[in-house]
């Protein structure tokens, strides 16, 4: 059935299990997970500590491997791949942004956000172009030459934001982004991704916090390794987008 604003699939899991160890100490992180994501949506997987999340993260962005069930990310069929085709998806189709910034210390805000253009082959000038033109998307064009040590802590997120973007990836996955900072750095960053969302960019941000997934238009909450809730939420003064989140309102 198609619905009005339904969109393709960004992720597709269909029961995914994922276990840590073996017999008497394995631990059961993700217990049969089917998540549906469409390209636009603004999604937060919400949950307590230890529910899986940051599991689910490793497995949406090909760091970690599942022991049954299936992945497509943006139509690509995700298993039996190697290593290094892995690494390119990754590269091209998913940005991360991490609670720890995971900025490399010794280059500066635009070098940082140029390294996926690198890894990529993009050219030095054209590198530099999209990598200020992202941290101008964040607000921070002004302190590009910056090295990470000199800018706060939402600065440094902001720039990993504009680095998780600068490849125009399919999904931007963030997992407790606003974790390590305040709550107006934090909503700083919220806004930046609430931003790229805007702009149709599908954006998934993984929170243990009420606060913070209310930035998003759909609330799946996590617990036990299983999807136990998926919501529509509006905020206010913004209309229901039928279709979000597979479901009609
Ligand atoms: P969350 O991010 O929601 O806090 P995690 O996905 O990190 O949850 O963890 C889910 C469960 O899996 C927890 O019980 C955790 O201890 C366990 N776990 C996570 N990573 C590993 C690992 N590498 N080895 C063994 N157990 C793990
Ligand atoms: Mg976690």
């Amino acid at each position: 059935m198609t619905t009005p604003g339904a969109r393709d699939p960004v992720i597709q899991l269909c029961r995914v299990v994922k276990t840590y160890g073996a017999a008497h100490s394995a631990v059961h992180a993700l217990r049969g997970v089917s998540l549906t994501i469409r390209r636009g949506e603004r999604v937060a997987i919400l949950g307590a500590s230890g529910s899986g999340k940051s599991t689910l993260m490793n497995v949406l962005a090909l760091l970690d491997n599942v022991n049954q069930g299936s992945y497509r990310l943006d139509g690509v069929d995700v298993r039996h791949r190697t290593e290094d085709e892995l690494a390119e998806i990754r590269n091209r189709r998913i940005g991360l942004v991490f609670q720890a910034f995971n900025l490399l210390p010794a280059l500066t805000a635009l070098r940082n956000v140029e390294l996926p253009l690198v890894y990529s082959g993009v050219r030095r000038a054209e590198r530099e172009r999209r990598a200020l033109e992202a941290l101008e998307t964040v607000g921070l064009d002004g302190r590009a030459h910056h090295l990470p040590s000199e800018l706060s802590g939402g600065e440094q997120q902001r720039v990993a934001v504009a680095r998780a973007v600068v490849n125009e990836p399919a999904i931007v996955l963030a997992d407790e982004p606003t974790g390590n900072l305040d709550s107006v750095a934090s909503r700083s960053v919220m806004g930046v991704l609430r931003r790229f969302n805007g702009q149709g960019r599908t954006v998934v941000v993984i929170t243990h916090d009420h606060d913070v997934a209310a930035f998003a238009g759909r609330v799946v909450e996590m617990r036990d390794g299983r999807i136990v809730d998926d919501r529509p939420q509006v905020a206010p003064g913004e209309p229901a987008r039928a279709g979000v989140g597979g479901r009609t309102a």
